[in-house]
């Protein structure tokens, strides 16, 4: 069954939420690495560990500070003292690691026989005396990379508040939120310091002990279209000021994000749009294969409308734009700047599927045939066997893709699959299936 929800110009449409992704607790693989004292424990089954234990591929062997705690029957029938077994695994860990934090991710079995982890959590922390976090990362509530917007909407509330001592500012906090690559978080904070905006702090920190201040007048913004629930609890918890720009993803977005900022702190921007300028000067060599080209998104991290909107302005037309979950007021500015982008480029509006069916998605492919289909590893190879060129979503999720640098990034990922057809191409090989398939 299909909803159509029309808001302006843009179709929002919903369906069955029959489609492939990966499951939240995932984002263990990049919060360990990004907050340094961080140990992660995930408290599931087999199937979480073997999913984990796949996904993250090599990973493993390099002794991640994240691990399991596998529930066996006896806890899961309540004949194990859940708070006994949880404690000696933190003991251990405590022991092996000594880690700042220790992250608990609840999951879907967690949640389905009721395992009171809020409750436990403070309980525990007293007694071993490191702080524990719980966040409910499952599979029946979120899809990928909103894990990462649980574990930081818990950790918003060990945020320390905001002292009132700072008049000599040029302007009010502004922390950022989101996790980035130290690098690119560098990248951004120099961004914004070209125009006079110093960032006071980001969440999460490289060092979960710098997690920073927040409070009433501390502004907050978001660099990623997915941290929906971090924004909620910013601005009910911590009554933090949300500034809801565009994501700095491609020139175009990093720019709308830069204005935005800026005159939220009534700062006038010097020598944006040239900056932009030239960074679009320095992806001819990429726009040219992308040009004119058609690009369907099936959908599977969050990341999509801004992806999409970045690939509109390369000159790219999108058909379908497939997104987990869309919330609409946090990425509000997003959307605007996607349709201005289509008018601009003079493009049909994509329309826009929340919780897509694959099913049904792959019957659209075949009608309208892409030039490029950005999907999960479940369908990119029996897609390519089909002569549809595929580009394997996840990547966009690992891959350094904000600010104005790396724009390049994105267009190096998008074109790869172009480029590697068209040097194949003469071989004549693009179909691999029985034709009457
Ligand atoms: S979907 Fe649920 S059961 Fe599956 S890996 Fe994720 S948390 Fe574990």
């Amino acid at each position: 069954m299909t909803n159509n929800l029309s808001t302006d110009n843009l179709t929002f449409e919903c369906e069955t939420g029959n489609y492939h992704t990966f499951c939240p607790i995932s984002c263990v693989a990049w919060l360990y690495q990004k907050i340094e004292d961080s140990f992660f424990l995930v408290i599931g089954t087999k199937t979480c560990g073997y999913f984990l234990q796949n996904a993250l591929g090599v990973m493993i062997f390099a002794e991640p500070r994240y691990a399991m705690a596998e529930l066996e029957e006896g806890d899961i029938s309540a004949q194990l003292n859940d708070y006994k077994e949880l404690k000696r695994l933190c003991l251990e860990i405590k022991q092996d690691r000594n880690p700042s934090v220790i992250v608990w991710i609840g999951t879907c079995t967690t949640e389905i026989i009721k395992m009171d982890l809020e409750g436990m959590a403070p309980r525990l922390e007293t007694e071993i005396g490191i702080p524990i976090v719980v966040a409910r990362a499952n599979g029946l509530d979120y899809a990928f990379t909103q894990g990462e917007d649980t574990v930081l909407a818990a950790m918003v509330h060990r945020c320390p508040t905001e002292t009132l001592t700072e008049n000599t500012k040029k302007h009010p906090s502004l922390v950022l939120f989101g996790s980035l690559p130290n690098t690119v978080a560098n990248q951004l904070n120099m961004e914004l310091k070209r125009h006079n905006i110093e960032v006071s702090g980001w969440l999460p920190s490289h060092r979960y002990l710098d997690l920073p201040h927040l409070g009433e007048n501390v502004y907050v913004c978001g660099i990623n279209p997915f941290l929906s629930r971090t924004a909620t609890t910013l601005m009910r918890r911590k009554k933090c000021k949300l500034i809801c720009a565009p994501f700095p993803i491609g020139p175009d977005g990093t720019r709308a994000w830069i204005e935005k900022i800026s005159s939220v702190f009534g700062i006038i921007p010097q020598g944006l749009e040239e900056r932009e300028q030239a960074i679009w000067e320095s992806l001819e060599d990429y726009l040219q294969l992308v040009r004119g080209k058609s690009v369907f998104f099936m959908g599977d991290n969050l990341l999509e409308i801004s992806l999409a909107r970045f690939l509109i302005s390369c000159g790219m037309i999108v058909y379908e734009i497939g997104i987990p979950y869309m919330d609409k007021r946090f990425q509000a500015a997003e959307l605007a700047l996607l349709e201005t982008t289509c008018k601009k480029m003079n493009v049909p509006l994509p329309r826009i599927v929340e919780k897509p069916d694959n099913y049904h998605q792959i019957q659209r492919i075949r009608e309208l045939q892409p030039d490029l289909a950005i999907t999960g590893m479940a369908h990119a190879n029996p897609l390519e066997a089909r002569g549809i060129n595929t580009k394997w979503s996840v990547e966009f999720t690992f891959a350094q893709i904000h600010g104005f640098t790396n724009a390049r990034d994105i267009l190096e990922l998008i074109t790869r699959p172009l480029r590697r057809n068209q040097a194949l191409g003469t071989l004549g090989w693009s179909q691999l299936i029985k034709t009457d398939n």
